[in-house]
């Protein structure tokens, strides 16, 4: 028994045995082993409860196709279970040759769809037990790897991925390359993965595969964990939703370092009000020697004091809530044995989608493409996944995926532009950004028929919500006029609804809860407006705000910062008076 697992044993023994029942899997796991292989091996459609949640360190969660559930009820049939495989790819950067490998993966094994996720990763649903295997082999062939792209560890490391340096800075390629660095130190160490999918071979996922976890111990971390990388003039990551978002310092034109904010997080419970979203807040900067340092002690510290008896206070936010940035600091800083440097006041201006054609630094061109929730699939008139794949056999440019759940298309030379524009255009692409109408900031979760804990959905429907908002917008006045809509089928948040002007969050079937308010460098919170909003009246529910944003905001007034600066009482008081003027 080696150390570390006689000292999991001892926590148990000492009382950890009042932790939730994940923690007993992951420590009776032999670091994230469990059964998984064994179980891999047996005639069956699924694992069992402790291999589910073992799998999700090695990137696959168990679902079931929740539309098959009534038809296989009445039948007497076992759940129609099928998996979901999400890659880690930081920074959301791939090349042409494992953008085809996933696509491949997709057609073979998946449901013949490919999603870009709201980490930068790509999802591959439908996946049955059977193909597993084949499925997650294939996927580090091409040396990507699905370890830690889900499970209680460090998630998919996020970093601003337009290829936009100038001759004389690289600040871009800079924080794209510690994104990976972080990436790759964060990573498990444990062989399991290795031994389950690549039959032991050394692939180079981890810095060096070990048979211990120097950093997370073996309990890792209480729950999951997340990192951005973003810019001040650019926050296209969502650095305040992360757990640690690194804000690039740079002096003349070079990146010099961090301001490191912690606590951030989207994910909450109805009903409970111990969990709420929470912004990051800043804790200090760093030189770029420290980076990994630091981030790697803010983890421990979150690994020894998270909530390991309540799931769904898990997450680090909770301990800086609870604690305050001052304790955590300390914690820090008795850790690494130094002090910190107080953080730069943080200014965060912009965000920018990367969509259409834009020139590289190196002269090459990169488009951005506009990729309705990410879910890259065939239609009767957009064949997007098959226009994609074509261009990219033919093009071999570099993929970058987006936070936005957007494509780019990168290191094109001018010659390939108008053939790259024709054969996408054959395929009913357009790569014009205006061309995805309101649908250009509106991003959904996958919610049904695929995820486990969808009250709502979220993927399926927004399409027909923001058409009738796009045509609400129209008869306003204000059409083209950039709104950023974010729907999730549960709390849960994973497309971040509790940023950006509208959020939508399900509360149960057709049923949703109406935030607005917040800003569009995605620096504020929304705020509840309407709870419990019936999907066939959301649109009604909304058009009074866009009538009052229409003709009383201040010149550039985004619809969030409107709604804002009324504040609730007073938005929900105007709709009133207008609706009894109206009777
Ligand atoms: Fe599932 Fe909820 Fe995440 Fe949507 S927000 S994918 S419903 S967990």
């Amino acid at each position: 028994m080696t150390h570390d697992e006689r000292e999991a044993k001892n926590l148990l023994s000492l009382g950890f045995g009042q932790g939730s029942k994940v923690e007993h899997i992951k420590i009776e796991s032999e670091y994230l082993r469990g059964q998984i292989a064994e179980e891999l091996q047996a005639d069956t459609t699924h694992f069992s409860e402790a291999q589910i949640q073992l799998l999700k360190f090695h990137g696959s969660y168990q679902q079931e196709d929740r539309d098959a559930r009534q038809s296989r009820k009445a039948e007497g049939n076992e759940k129609a279970y099928q998996f979901m495989v999400r890659s880690r790819i930081p920074g959301g950067i791939l090349t042409a040759e494992q953008y085809l490998v996933e696509d491949e993966l997709a057609s073979r094994y998946g449901n013949g769809t490919l999603r870009i996720t709201t980490r930068q990763s790509f999802q591959l649903h439908g996946i049955l037990k059977g193909d597993l295997h084949a499925t997650i082999h294939a996927i580090n062939e091409s040396l990507l790897s699905t370890l830690s792209a889900c499970g209680d560890v460090n998630r998919n490391v996020m970093a601003c991925p337009a290829p936009v340096d100038s001759p004389h800075s690289h600040t871009h390629a800079h924080i794209q390359q510690i994104a990976h660095q972080l990436a790759m130190h964060l990573a498990p160490r444990s062989n399991a993965y290795h031994e389950i999918w690549i039959d032991g071979e050394k692939v180079q996922t981890v810095e060096e595969p070990e048979t211990v976890e120097p950093i997370y111990g073996p309990t890792y971390l209480p729950r999951k964990f997340k990192i951005g990388v973003a810019f001040p003039d650019d926050n296209c990551i969502d650095i305040y939703t992360q757990d640690v978002g690194l804000l690039a310092n740079v002096q003349d034109d070079v990146l010099v370092g961090f301001t490191v904010l912690i606590g951030g997080g989207m994910g909450s419970t109805h009903g409970k009000k111990e969990t709420f979203p929470r912004l990051a807040e800043p804790l200090c900067d760093v030189s770029l020697e420290q980076v990994i340092p630091v981030v790697e002690t803010i983890v421990t510290v979150q690994r020894d004091y998270g909530d390991r008896q309540n799931r769904k206070h898990a997450r680090m936010k909770y301990v800086v809530e609870e604690r305050g940035i001052e304790w955590f600091r300390s914690q820090v800083e008795e850790r690494l044995g130094y002090r910190l440097q107080d953080p730069h006041p943080v200014q965060v201006s912009a965000v920018h989608d990367h969509l259409g054609w834009h020139q590289q630094s190196d002269g090459c061109w990169f488009l951005g493409l506009h990729v309705e929730n990410g879910r890259l699939k065939d239609g009767t008139t957009l064949r997007l996944r098959s226009g994609l794949r074509h261009a990219i056999e033919q093009f071999r440019p570099g993929i970058r995926l987006t936070a936005q759940q957007n494509i780019l298309l990168t290191d094109l030379d001018e010659a390939q532009r108008q053939p790259l524009t024709d054969l996408l255009q054959s395929y009913g692409i357009s790569t014009a950004p205006e061309a995805a109408g309101a649908y250009r900031f509106a991003m959904a979760c996958p919610a049904m028929p695929t995820c486990g804990l969808a009250l709502a959905e979220a993927e399926r429907v927004l399409p027909s919500l923001m058409q009738e908002i796009e045509t609400e917008l129209g008869k306003l006045g204000l059409a083209g006029e950039p709104l950023s809509v974010r729907m999730t089928g549960c709390p849960n948040g994973c497309a971040r609804p509790y940023m950006g002007d509208i959020g939508l969050v399900g509360r149960t079937k057709d049923v949703y809860n109406i935030y607005v308010g917040g800003d569009w460098a995605n620096t504020r919170l929304n705020i509840l407006y309407a709870p419990s909003v019936h999907f066939t009246k959301l649109t009604a529910t909304i058009r009074p705000l866009l009538l009052l944003w229409r003709d009383e905001r201040h010149e550039q007034e985004s619809f969030g910062d409107f709604c804002y600066r009324l504040g609730i009482e007073e938005l929900r008081a105007r709709v009133e008076q207008e609706e009894v003027a109206a009777d």
